[in-house]
């Protein structure tokens, strides 16, 4: 794929003459890394080029720049922006556009500091989720479902105190993974998964987690260890609701997902390896669209 993200001389000459321009390329390079389409990547520069005019205009620094500063571009500039052909207008581009700015900002410690991510849970997440980006690459879904997890995980465990993880115990961290209602083998893979991830990023910071990374339990009667890797995106968007839902709720997709995993365990052994390849779906089940 191209390095390069060819966008129209005007939005390229705002990104040029305003405090952004440093980080243009490194923006390139995180929606690269994001695995956007080149279409995306292009819309998101151009978004990102008209907050940079306005930018310029009001003479902001790059210090100001925040959710804040956003927030007032969209209020304030948008509803009687005039700027020049071929700017871009669509609310919804240019705050998806400015998230990743924000994102790209912040990982060189530059930008306002968003008041929502004061908490220590906030910044745990934060630096987390760095970690899955710049150092093992992961895809901006698999570590957005992973931050909820381990968001839910924290927020459990410490609420808006700083995070100790000699408080947590192992039995708490079983109780959190297996949940009160009974999860399939599959919710709790990606739990497990999760929580493994994120102990493994503590870890590397010289916290004595090992101990509880050997409590996170194990659905032992997969017979195929890979088997959570393999959980349907509608299997997973309904497990991360569940951690919002009252109880009935997550019991009536917990039961779902029993549905799901006990349909693989009927399939025969061709059947089976044909599911766990990606070129099959159990009976009654259709595979995602794929992304
Ligand atoms: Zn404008």
């Amino acid at each position: 794929m191209s390095k390069v993200i060819v966008v129209h001389s005007q939005p390229r000459m705002w990104l040029e003459d305003s405090v952004l321009q440093p980080y243009v390329s490194r923006f390139g390079a995180h929606l690269r890394r994001g695995r956007y389409a080149p279409n995306t990547q292009r819309v998101y520069l151009c978004c990102v080029a008209h907050f940079a005019h306005w930018l310029t205009g009001e003479r902001c620094g790059l210090s100001s720049i925040g959710e804040a500063l956003g927030a007032r571009f969209l209020a304030e500039h948008m509803p009687a922006c005039s700027c020049p052909y071929p700017v871009r207008r669509l609310r919804h581009e240019l705050r998806a556009a400015l998230a990743q700015l924000l994102e790209v900002l912040r990982a060189d410690g530059v930008g306002a500091l968003d008041p929502a991510s004061e908490t220590a849970v906030a910044q745990e997440l934060a630096r987390f989720d760095a970690h899955m980006r710049d150092v093992w690459g992961l895809a901006d879904n698999t570590r957005r479902q992973r931050s909820r997890i381990v968001g839910a995980f924290l927020l459990a465990h410490f609420g808006d105190q700083p995070i100790t993880m000699s408080k947590i115990s192992t039995a708490s961290v079983r109780r959190f993974v297996l949940g009160q209602d009974g999860r399939s083998a599959g919710s709790i893979g990606v739990i497990d998964g999760a929580i493994g991830c994120y102990f493994r990023f503590r870890t590397l910071s010289d916290d004595r987690v090992s101990e509880l990374a050997a409590g996170i339990p194990r659905a032992a009667h997969w017979r195929l260890a890979s088997l959570p890797e393999v959980l349907t995106d509608t299997e997973i968007d309904e497990l991360l609701r569940s951690f919002d839902e009252p109880f009935p709720s997550r019991r009536r997709r917990a039961s779902s997902s029993a549905r799901f995993w006990r349909a693989i365990e009927d399939a025969d052994g061709p059947a089976q390896e044909s599911i766990f390849c990606g070129t099959a779906w159990p009976a009654g089940f259709y595979a995602p669209a794929r992304r």
